[in-house]
């Protein structure tokens, strides 16, 4: 991608964002409403990776528009973070659902829709990640636990990844609300990565 100008970019973005629209490789598109691809600027530094869609982010085709993305907007603005800089996105580019309700993505639908988000990794390219719970940890570091990388920043083949808790779960437990506004403050005071 590095040879690729801004506009060579969008366009091979584009197409990939029509791709998932059209995606079957799972059978969550039956259910979905919208595709939630992602949002943020082509050249991000930085990307903030979730889980999958909830309710609101599926109605609205946006990722993190609701209690737990009004969360995460607190949480970004400790951690000295302007959303407008970042590339917001989530493993699963839809909702999983059971009566109704958001539940877990499943393994085969984490290894179904993982494919979009190397290719954004890859047109994006940023240095920098975000990790937003057990789900999005795994994918990257899938031989070891959250719970030992909390709170850090790690580094993997040149890029910089920070994993945390999920700002849902911050919303049900105070402790985990601690712990995640603890995490984003101390992004704060290693904040020197422009993306502001
Ligand atoms: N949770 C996620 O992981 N992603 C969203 O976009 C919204 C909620």
């Amino acid at each position: 991608m590095k040879n690729n100008s801004i506009q060579q970019k969008v366009v091979i973005f584009q197409n990939l964002k029509k791709q998932v629209e059209k995606c079957q490789r799972c059978p969550l598109y039956k259910t979905t409403k919208k595709i939630v691809f992602g949002e943020g600027p082509i050249s991000a530094k930085m990307m903030v990776i979730g889980e999958a869609a909830g309710r609101m982010e599926s109605l609205q085709g946006r990722p993190f528009v609701g209690p737990a993305g009004k969360f995460l907007d607190k949480l970004l603005k400790l951690g000295g973070i302007d959303r407008k800089n970042v590339f917001i996105t989530s493993v699963l580019k839809c909702r999983p659902t059971m009566d109704n309700r958001n539940r877990k993505p499943k393994k085969e639908e984490i290894e179904a829709c993982l494919p979009y988000l190397k290719r954004q990794i890859e047109i994006i390219n940023p240095k920098y990640f975000i990790l937003l719970g057990e789900v999005a940890f795994s994918v990257f570091f899938p031989k070891e636990k959250l719970r030992d990388f909390r709170g850090k920043w790690i580094e993997k083949d040149g890029k910089f990844y920070f994993p945390t808790y999920h700002p849902a779960a911050g919303l049900r437990f105070p402790k985990i609300r601690e712990v995640l506004e603890k995490d984003f403050n101390l992004i704060l005071k290693k904040n020197k990565f422009l993306v502001k």
